[in-house]
């Protein structure tokens, strides 16, 4: 691979490095040089969320000239690290706890620390060419510090902000900050890049769209062909049809909707794998109730979190995606279609510039039990028609939704931001 636009934007990139991800320190030192621009990514959360995910390869191809300043301790840590990212921790519970719809009150006794924060995000940021803000808290507080530190900020804009999301104080300081204090935009979907147009009135051109990006021969590397011993190294049923949902529990990634399919698809088994990642136990645990009133808790298997995605997706028979609002992005869609197997998405957001329906995946309404049960039983019964919207996805995958696209574009943006 020789990618011009790389080339133009870190000159002396060895661009073929970027055909494997870098393992560790070493490696990204192999192809960064003094002209590339030292950075200082900021993130919230010490979680591995969607996120954190994209951040993760970016973070480690520029590991001899960055650092990652993360507002929270947690296994995002360890991940960064195993790639040889220097990471430093800066938490505060109360700011932490500052949550998205609730900016209201309770973030005056915050006030201290944010300032904390705001002045320890600064300091560190001194000491690199461009500041990039992963996270919209992360964004506030290195938005705000800009009077201390001077360097150009990139809000990489990971959410749809908009009044369904987030609360009206949190939506009126992103659009001033939006507007006046970041230098770069970058939204991980249109539907992202649209709200925040929508909110700030800035013109289109302000807020490039760059999707995330997915290494597929991660996946390419299990070997899913004996799919009985594949499951049983995971401890998941060996011959029964299994219906993967990957993600964080949370009220609006759906869970609820595919626990209620099943008790219409009585052969099928649900695999979620994902945690509670970000205080919603009680609805971890509402989840496991639910499954149990309905009768179908033998057939739905929780799996936690897990770092494996490609060998849990490969053991699936199909993967479903049941969020019932706007996906700013959804990386376990285009993981699905990495994985080759059908995938079965609420048409909302991000995902609407994914899957197309009956051509690359089949696109359900968000929160329609009916639809997916109806989904899953066609797929099933139409194997010709499974195996012909995977192979489409693996091609579009391949075509647009690849890692070293998604690093030429953001590598790209920090350049031009540092210019
Ligand atoms: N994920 C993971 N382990 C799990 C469940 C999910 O690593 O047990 C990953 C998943 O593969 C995807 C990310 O978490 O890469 C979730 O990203 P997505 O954009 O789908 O949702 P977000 O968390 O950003 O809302």
């Amino acid at each position: 691979m020789n990618s011009p636009e790389l080339t133009q934007a870190f000159p002396s990139v060895e661009t073929t490095a970027l055909q494997g991800f870098p393992a560790d320190a070493s490696d990204a030192a192999a192809i960064t040089t003094s002209r590339t621009p030292t950075v200082l990514f900021v993130d919230q959360s010490g979680q591995p969320g969607g996120a954190e995910l994209c951040l993760l390869p970016l973070a480690g191809l520029c590991a001899a000239r960055s650092e990652v300043l993360l507002l929270a301790e947690g296994p995002f840590r360890a991940r960064l690290e195993a790639l040889g990212v220097r990471v430093r921790v800066s938490s505060n519970t109360r700011v932490a706890a500052i949550s998205k719809q609730a900016l209201r009150l309770g973030w005056l006794r915050a006030i201290p620390g944010i300032l904390g924060q705001i002045r320890a995000i600064a300091a560190q940021a001194r000491q690199f060419d461009v500041l990039y803000l992963n996270t919209q808290k992360a964004f506030v507080l290195g938005a705000l510090g800009k009077p201390l530190h001077r360097r150009p900020v990139i809000w990489h804009v990971h959410d749809v902000m908009t009044g369904e999301h987030f609360g009206r104080m949190q939506l009126r300081i992103v659009r001033w900050l939006a507007k006046y204090a970041a230098d770069r935009l970058v939204a991980n979907s249109r539907a992202s890049a649209d709200a925040l147009i929508a909110l700030t009135g800035l013109p289109a051109q302000a807020v490039p769209v760059v999707h995330n990006g997915v290494d597929a021969s991660t996946f390419a590397a299990v070997d899913a062909t004996d799919l009985v011993a594949l499951r049983r190294r995971l401890g998941l049923p060996e011959t029964a049809c299994l219906a993967g949902l990957f993600g964080r529990l949370a009220p609006w990634k759906g869970q609820h909707i595919a626990i209620e399919a099943m008790t219409h698809l009585p052969d099928v088994h649900l695999v979620l794998v994902g945690a509670a990642l970000f205080g919603e136990d009680a609805y971890a645990l509402q989840l496991r109730d639910q499954a149990k009133q309905l009768g179908v808790a033998d057939r739905v298997h929780f799996a936690g979190l897990r770092d494996d995605m490609p060998a849990w997706m490969k053991a699936m028979n199909l993967i479903l995606h049941t969020s019932t609002e706007a996906e700013p992005f959804g990386r376990v869609v285009i993981e699905g279609m990495a994985a080759g197997r059908p995938i079965v998405a609420a048409a909302a957001g991000g995902v609407l510039e994914i899957v197309r329906h009956r051509e690359n995946g089949w696109l359900v309404k968000p929160g329609d039990v009916a639809g997916y049960v109806e989904a899953i039983e066609t797929l099933r019964a139409e194997p010709e028609l499974a195996q012909r919207l995977t192979d489409q996805a693996s091609e579009d995958v391949r075509e647009h939704f690849t890692l070293d696209r998604y690093l030429q574009q953001l590598t790209q943006v920090i350049a031009v931001a540092k210019s």
